[in-house]
């Protein structure tokens, strides 16, 4: 631990020197940092020795908590052969034993990995294949894309243009290509004022509308299956992936899924596809992909879309993408010891009864004055916080509600984070449940203590 003199040093220099992602700087300048030292199991503990759970699982990635043996020891092993090579030219133990399981694990058909370092490359570069392909196809006026209100695909220009989160995503939109919004089917919020129980799905039929009007010139779908994730934690109603999923081979049009989130065993399956039996033509993977451990990242695709990019050399099919730590082998000797421990420990198998108790333990949030509506897919719960239950009118942006959740929560011993006013349970995999417990605890607490303040 830091002695106080020093610890006073490092809250000088990150106000000074460290823009931290998403996070108005202003505001955090006000607060006493929280400055992480180490970590061990669902815990983490600061400069101060204070101890908290990761309730958000480093953001949405830890699987198997942290300092987690096995994969400490793989890396070690692999740190002590080689750190880096390039997959520009050679190949490398660990990135090609990584690509055989992943294929082996993978939906149906996806037999081809394609290796990046973060969610958003990873999506990139499924953007850039799909767009390649039908130019290759000789379909060349297949330059669109098709995505959902509230997505989430990353924070590049071009995954950017795919997303629809106003308050990310508006202020850069002269910089995008074109695509097409459909509706997301979130059905607390139904687009079109329906119930599930009779809506025979408006958005699907939006959605083929779409489709139907321009599928000349779309090239793919891209979504996150089951569970929109930075649009708030949305739930997606069973069927409609199958239905998505008809809807784009019935119109030639590719489907991407981004199992960023959702992937590595989030959902309750290894892959949220997996529970309507889908396999896209193209798979994006990494938050989970090592346990959290290093930034890497998978694009998964078919041999129909690989066997597009053979040819000659002088026929420009080639697939020029690639980025200086592609397949980094210290990342994927992370990725097999974490993939390992599904078999060793398993994972899938322990998950049933955690996911079960998180269902049963969110009862009680419905109940609160305030929290609109629980949601819950797998490991992943959140809670939607409304000024008014009965118009579900929400709270303003400018209240901070979820920020200040989080931050009573914080003094409670929970790290979370919010997504506006919705509230996010995500942890470690590995989360026992009395763990869980506490997680639920804190939280119920306050959001209580927050809401009541503001009446
Ligand atoms: C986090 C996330 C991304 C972006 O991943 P980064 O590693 O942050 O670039 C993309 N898609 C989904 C669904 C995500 O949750």
């Amino acid at each position: 631990m830091p002695d106080s003199t020093y610890k006073e040093q490092l809250e000088t220099w990150d106000r000074g020197h460290l823009w931290h992602p998403f996070t108005q700087m202003q505001d955090y300048a006000k607060e006493m940092p929280l400055i992480i030292e180490e970590g061990n199991g669902v815990f983490l503990k600061d400069v101060d020795g204070k101890e908290y759970i990761d309730g958000i699982s480093s953001m949405w990635c830890n699987l198997h908590g942290h300092r987690k043996k096995e994969i400490d020891d793989a890396i070690k092993r692999q740190l002590d052969k080689v750190a880096h090579t390039t997959l520009l030219g050679p190949s490398n133990i660990p990135a090609i034993e990584l690509a055989g399981i992943l294929a082996e694990i993978a939906p149906k058909g996806l037999t081809k990995v394609f290796y990046s370092d973060n969610g958003s490359t990873a999506n990139e570069v499924a953007l850039k294949m799909a767009f390649q392909y039908w130019q290759q196809k000789g379909l060349k006026d297949k330059t669109q894309f098709v995505a959902l209100q509230y997505g989430y695909h990353g924070d590049t220009i071009g995954t950017m243009g795919v997303g629809g989160i106003d308050i990310y995503h508006k202020v850069f939109q002269p910089l995008y290509f074109k695509t097409h919004f459909a509706p997301a089917p979130y059905c607390y919020r139904c687009p079109f004022e329906k119930q599930p129980k009779d809506c025979s799905f408006a958005c699907l039929e939006k959605l083929e509308d779409i489709l139907r009007e321009n599928k000349d010139m779309i090239s793919a779908m891209i979504v996150e299956p089951l569970v929109q994730g930075a649009g708030g934690m949305i739930t997606h109603p069973a069927g409609y992936l199958s239905g998505a999923r008809a809807l784009c081979k019935k119109h030639n049009v590719l489907l991407i899924l981004d199992e960023v989130l959702t992937g590595f065993g989030r959902t309750g399956k290894m892959f949220a596809c997996l529970h309507e039996n889908v396999a896209p033509d193209i798979m994006s993977l990494s938050k989970g992909i090592n346990g959290g451990y290093m930034p890497l990242a998978a694009t998964l695709a078919t041999e129909e879309i690989y066997n597009a990019f053979l040819g000659e050399y002088s026929e420009l099919k080639t697939f020029f993408h690639g980025h200086t730590y592609t397949g980094n082998p210290l990342g994927c000797a992370a990725a097999l010891a974490s993939l390992e421990l599904f078999d060793k420990e398993y994972i899938l198998e322990n998950l049933e009864p955690k996911i079960n108790h998180l269902r049963t333990n969110l009862k009680r949030f419905e109940l609160l004055e305030h929290v609109g509506e629980v949601r819950q897919c797998g490991l992943i719960a959140a809670l939607e916080l409304v000024k008014d239950k009965i118009t579900k009118e929400p709270y303003s942006w400018v209240e901070r509600v979820g920020i200040r959740v989080c931050l009573e929560a914080r003094k409670q011993g929970l790290l979370i984070r919010p997504l506006g006013h919705i509230i996010v349970i995500m942890p470690p995999l590995s989360i026992k449940v009395n763990e869980l417990d506490i997680i639920l605890e804190i939280t119920y607490e306050s959001i209580q203590v927050v809401t009541r303040d503001r009446e």
